[in-house]
Order: C-alpha cells, then sequence, then structure tokens
C-alpha cells in the first residue's frame, strides 16, 4: 500500500516507537529527521558537527540545513511508494518546503497523524527512554522495558540514554515544539490531511487507532 505520512506529536509522544511498527506494517520506510541528525554526528561530519550544538541545547537546526538533508532522503528510490517522516516537519517553513517537494515529483501527503499526549506525559516518557545504539529501537524503564536490562530486544544491541536526554534539555525542547511545531496541528488542520489518536494509550492501542486512520487515508 502506497502512503505518505507525517507523524506529529511534541518529543516523547511515541512518534518513533509508533513509526518503526508502522513502517514494517506497510513496507514503507520509517524516516526519523533525529536519527538522521545522530548519524551524521557518528560519522562526524560537517552537518553531524552543525546540528550537535543545536540537538545539545534542545533547539532546532536551521530550516535550510535540516530540509536539504530530508530533500536528498525522501528522493531515493526506497521513498518511491511511500514513507512515514517522524520529527520533520516541525517547523511552517519546513512544512512548505515538504508541499513543495513532493508536488515537484506529481505526489503529495495522504495523512498527517498528530499523536496526542499532555507535557507531563511527554516528559515521564522522555525521562526513562533509551535507544539502542545500533538500530536505534526506543525502550522505557517503566513503560516498554526491554528484555534483558541495557540489551535491545530486536537486535541485542547496547541501549544508551542520548545526551540530550537531561531534564533541562526536555523542557526546552516541549517550549520549542509548544513555538514553533504546534503552529503545524492548525496548518495540516486547514488543508484536511490532520487525523488526531489519543496517545495516551497503550502502544499497541495507538497502533491499532493508527492502522484504522491509514485505512481509510491510503485505502
Ligand atoms: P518520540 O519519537 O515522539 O519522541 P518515542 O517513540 O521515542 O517518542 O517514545 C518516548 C518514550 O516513551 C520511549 O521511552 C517509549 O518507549 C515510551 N513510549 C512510547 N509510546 C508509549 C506509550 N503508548 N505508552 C507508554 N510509553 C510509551
Ligand atoms: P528527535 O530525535 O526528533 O527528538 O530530534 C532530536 C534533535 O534533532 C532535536 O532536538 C533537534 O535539535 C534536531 N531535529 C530533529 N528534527 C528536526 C527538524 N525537523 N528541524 C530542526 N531540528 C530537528
Amino acid at each position: 500500500m502506497g502512503c505518505r505520512i507525517v507523524l506529529l506529536g511534541m518529543p516523547g509522544a511515541g512518534k518513533g516507537t509508533q513509526a518503526d511498527q508502522l513502517a514494517e506494517a506497510l513496507g514503507i520506510p520509517h524516516i526519523a529527521s533525529g536519527d538522521l541528525f545522530r548519524e551524521h554526528l557518528h560519522q562526524g561530519t560537517e552537518l553531524g558537527r552543525l546540528a550537535q550544538g543545536y540537538m545539545d541545547r534542545g533547539e532546532l537546526v536551521p530550516d535550510e540545513v535540516t530540509i536539504g538533508m530530508i530533500a536528498e532522503r525522501i528522493a531515493r528510490p526506497d521513498c518511491a511508494e511511500g514513507f512515514i517522516l517522524d520529527g520533520f516537519p516541525r517547523t511552517v517553513a519546513q512544512a512548505e518546503a515538504l508541499g513543495r517537494l513532493l508536488s515537484q515529483n506529481g505526489t503529495r501527503l495522504d495523512m498527517v497523524a498528530l499523536i496526542r499526549v499532555r507535557e507531563e506525559v511527554a516528559l515521564a516518557r522522555l525521562a526513562g527512554r533509551w535507544t539502542c545504539r545500533n538500530c536505534g529501537a526506543v525502550y522505557h524503564t517503566l513503560f516498554n522495558p526491554p528484555r534483558q536490562a541495557g540489551v535491545c530486544d530486536a537486535c541485542g544491541g547496547e541501549l544508551y540514554q542520548r545526551s540530550d536526554e537531561t531534564e533541562e534539555a526536555h523542557r526546552r525542547r516541549l517550549k520549542v515544539y509548544q513555538e514553533q511545531t504546534a503552529p503545524l496541528v492548525e496548518y495540516y488542520r486547514r488543508i484536511g490531511l490532520l487525523v488526531e489518536i489519543d496517545g495516551e494509550q497503550s502502544i499497541d492501542d495507538v497502533q491499532a487507532d493508527l492502522r484504522a486512520t491509514v485505512e481509510t487515508a491510503c485505502g
């Protein structure tokens, strides 16, 4: 099933967790802008060095750089039948650029799903998040623990806490979300693409709601 999807929601809403499962079910790539930046960082590229300061402070990397990175990624052949964007767009300028990129290729988004949670829920989730160094899968010490502490269920990789997982950075990121990303909710509602999902349910129930909306939007 071809489908071009954006997952919207504050940091900690569960976008990455849901995108991973949905991508596997639909057979399309999960593209997380944060993961792409972390890969650049790990590989020591110029883009990685540029992004690091912004990421550690919990601020957004400038639009021009971010848009260029995503444009290159969604132009690859594995995106021909669709993709799930997670963490992009995060500003109105990024959303407009994405719309232009897709229309240049004669395509468009099929659906934007807002995973809605309260800030206190997002903060509790971020506080216990562990990420696999190898495959990027995420876990939570209380809500979604791995079978063996410190080891990824999916690939056996080592789990770590991201360098931007401090309470101060979490609060900054939630503020940045409210100021710069929340306007996208109205932006996508106006153009008729927005669906809202209750993100405070269990991981499985959120996934079930998401699958039902995908059925409707992408057929
Ligand atoms: P985002 O990509 O939106 O920042 P993540 O998918 O990384 O969010 O999830 C943040 C944290 O919350 C992770 O530790 C994850 O295991 C946990 N989590 C995700 N969805 C749920 C849920 N529905 N209930 C409880 N914990 C969840
Ligand atoms: P995430 O993994 O989505 O939580 O993103 C981690 C960090 O990467 C963010 O705090 C930003 O510094 C940066 N980042 C990720 N996506 C974007 C984006 N679309 N625009 C700007 N910065 C981004």
